[in-house]
Formats: structure tokens, C-alpha cells, sequence
């Protein structure tokens, strides 16, 4: 470490005011430890599908090693429009209304930054994914934490949004299926969601990385699908999950062509384009990776059925989660808070997961599990729990 005087009072207020996320402490002790099974990282334990490797591997060879256009390459967002088309019954114009992104997390803020002017109001539906709250400060806004329950399998209802709105607010940021809950909402749910927008005229940032991820007999609904919301919608989705891609870091927004083109303007200053090799990977995957992704998702509901079927025999209360990769039983019965929790759980039974209030205050009271690790693993760590519980619940 450099030898220095403290030049902490020179940071940016609004990074100072944030916390660094919760998730990576328990990793951070986990990682010195042996024998330790990880409920922990929000990310597939499979490598990313041959062929997209092997697209990619190709390019490379054949020498595509340039910058790209700055919204990416054309033939990378017709291919995502011709998606959504098939999909969803969308249609966005891969001339204007698509912006191919570092990830997900690139297309959120840029989001926040091409939308929110000083003070603005972003209501967010909680528990939620960590970057949320942040990206909306960093850009200026204010984030408005909108709890939801248990009881209600963690949808959010125009009701309780009602509560929270002022004549400040004009975004609100959905993320479903979602990060830590596995909630997903269905149809009537979001046209509720829907007409709440169009009455108080927000913007709606809708995160659908786990959109593929949706178990059982519901399909995906795109926000932007549903009536009168594509010009008001700035979709966010990438290649991440589904396709196990985390470590390429490629993604898109779509939305109406002034969101987008002011976007656009923020991503040409600070990123100027995707990675090409990236880009190349996923028109792949969207080209030929679906039966891969579909095998990925039809393992991820076995395990889901296998780690719900555990936590309700162990005594841990928790909701069918029907999304994404997450469960989040309530952990209340134990008689410990959440992050202790985690914490004696991960000195007794060497079993990472992540405490729910890492996602928001009412994520207190529960833990999030990913089941993107192999069955016997889940079983192992299920194994663990229960005998944790046996040996150390307080009563
Ligand atoms: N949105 C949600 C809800 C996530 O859970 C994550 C990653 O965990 C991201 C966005 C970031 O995705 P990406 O890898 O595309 O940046």
C-alpha cells in the first residue's frame, strides 16, 4: 500500500455515501477456508456452451480484434430484435432502439444517468439486486426502498408503490425474475404494475437478466410487451445468466430511440464500444445457443426442486421461488439474525450464503441460496444446515 496521508475528504460525496456491497465479505472469508460449499455467488457453475467458445475463438482467429460500432454490431441487435419478435411480440428497430452494453450492469447505469436529473425519485421494489440502490445515487437520484413481503412471495402491487410516490419520482426500477427472491411476476401482476406507470407517468427500468430462468407452467412476460408500455420501458438483459457467460460481460438495453441515443452518447464517452469478441459470442448464442441454455434451465429447476423440497422439511419457511437461481428461506425460526447467521453457519458447518439484509432492510430475518452448484453439493450443504440447526438454534 502506498504511503500516504488521508485523502479520503477528496472522494466524491455521493461515492462516499455508498457502502461497498455486502455479498463479497462472506466470500472473502470463505475463500481461506477448506471444505466450504457455496450458496453463495449469483452466478452458473456451468462454463459458457462450446459452440459460443468456439464462435468466438473463430472471430479471433479470422482477425475481428477492432472496436465495433458504438451500439454494437449490427448483426448482434438484429439479432436481438429478431428475439424479442419471436419471443415477446416486440419489435424494436435494431437501427435505433437497441444498445449493446457491458453487461447488464453498464446498461443500469447508463440508464440512471441518461434519465435522472438531480434529486429524482426511483422507486425500487426490495429485497433487490445490490447495484440498484447505488447505480440510482451515483447518478444523482434518489432511491425510494419499496418493501415487499414474504406473504405476497415477494411481488410488489401497485398498493404498496402508491405509498411511495411523490411529485419528485419518475422511475421505477423493477427487477423480476428477481435477485435474491426468485419471485417472478405474472401477467395480471405487471399490468397492475403497468397502469400504475402510465398514471404517474414514470419510466420503467425493468431488469430481466434471469427472464429465461422462469420455471414451471408461466412464461417470461417482457415488460415492454405488455399494452402501451414499450415507449415508456428501458429493457435491460444480457447474456450472463442464462447463457453462462458471466466473465464475457455482454448486454443490452432497448428502449424508445432518445433513451437509447442518449445512452448511446454516455457509452461512446466512458466505454466506446462492447467487447467485440463478446458480441461475436453472443450472436452465437442467440443464433444456436438456445438448446444449450434450455438444458442449463432444466437443471436449475431440478436442483430448485431438490433445495425448496430441503429448507420446507428443515423447518425454514420459505415460498416456491419460481425465477432466477435464488431461495431465500426465512431463517427466523433459528433465532439469529440474518448476518450472524451466515456468519456461525459458516464457522460451524462451512456453508456460504449471503444475509438477506445485504439486498435491503426487509431482507433482514432471511438468507439468500443460490442453487447454480451441483446437486450433491446442495444436498451436502442441506445436510449441513439441519445439522447446524440441530446443534446451535437459539431458543
Ligand atoms: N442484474 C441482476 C438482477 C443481477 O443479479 C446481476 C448479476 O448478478 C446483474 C444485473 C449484472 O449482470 P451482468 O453480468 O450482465 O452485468
Amino acid at each position: 500500500m502506498i504511503e500516504s496521508r488521508d485523502w479520503s475528504s477528496r472522494l466524491s460525496p455521493s461515492v462516499q455515501s455508498i457502502a461497498p456491497s455486502g455479498i463479497r465479505k462472506f466470500f472473502d472469508i470463505a475463500a481461506q477456508m477448506k471444505d466450504v460449499i457455496s450458496l453463495g455467488v449469483g452466478e452458473p457453475d456451468f462454463i459458457t456452451p462450446w459452440t459460443i467458445r468456439e464462435s468466438c475463438v473463430y472471430g479471433l482467429e479470422c482477425g475481428y480484434t477492432s472496436y465495433t460500432a458504438n451500439r454494437g454490431m449490427m448483426e448482434l441487435r438484429e439479432e436481438i430484435a429478431y428475439h424479442y419478435e419471436q419471443e415477446y411480440e416486440t419489435r424494436y428497430d435494431p437501427a435505433t432502439d437497441i444498445l449493446v452494453t457491458v453487461g447488464v450492469s453498464e446498461a443500469l447505469d447508463l440508464a440512471m444517468r441518461a434519465v435522472l436529473a438531480t434529486g429524482d425519485e426511483v422507486l425500487i421494489p426490495e429485497p433487490c439486486y445490490v447495484s440498484y440502490q447505488a447505480c440510482t445515487i451515483l447518478a444523482g437520484g434518489v432511491p425510494v426502498s419499496v418493501p415487499t413481503k414474504l406473504e405476497n412471495e415477494f411481488r410488489i402491487t401497485p398498493d404498496e408503490l402508491e405509498q411511495y410516490v411523490t411529485d419528485r419520482t419518475r422511475v421505477l426500477l423493477i427487477g423480476y425474475p428477481n435477485n435474491p427472491t426468485g419471485a417472478v411476476m405474472e401477467r395480471t401482476d405487471l399490468l397492475a404494475i403497468a397502469k400504475f406507470a402510465e398514471k404517474h407517468d414514470l419510466l420503467v427500468i425493468s431488469d430481466e437478466i434471469y427472464g429465461d430462468l422462469t420455471y414451471g407452467d408461466e412464461k417470461h412476460i417482457a415488460f415492454s410487451s405488455l399494452p402501451n408500455m414499450q415507449e415508456r420501458t428501458i429493457l435491460l438483459n444480457g447474456f450472463s445468466k442464462a447463457y453462462a457467460m458471466t466473465g464475457w460481460r455482454i448486454g443490452y438495453a432497448m428502449g424508445n430511440q432518445a433513451i437509447i441515443a442518449a445512452m448511446t452518447k454516455i457509452h461512446q464517452y466512458t466505454m466506446l464500444c462492447a467487447p467485440i469478441t463478446a458480441q461475436l459470442a453472443a450472436i452465437e448464442a442467440l443464433r444456436r445457443g438456445e438448446k444449450y441454455m434450455k438444458k442449463m434451465v432444466a437443471e436449475y429447476d431440478r436442483r430448485r426442486r431438490l433445495i425448496y423440497d430441503g429448507f420446507t422439511k428443515i423447518g425454514l419457511p420459505c415460498f416456491e421461488p419460481k425465477g432466477a437461481f435464488y431461495i431465500f428461506p426465512d431463517i427466523t425460526p433459528s433465532g439469529y439474525q440474518d448476518e450472524e447467521f451466515a456468519e456461525e453457519l459458516l464457522k460451524a458447518e462451512h456453508v456460504a450464503l449471503v444475509p438477506g439484509s445485504a439486498f435491503g432492510v426487509c431482507g433482514a430475518g432471511h438468507v439468500r441460496c443460490s442453487y447454480a452448484t451441483s446437486i450433491d453439493k446442495i444436498s451436502e450443504a442441506l445436510a449441513r444446515i439441519e445439522n447446524f440447526l440441530a446443534k446451535h438454534k437459539k431458543t
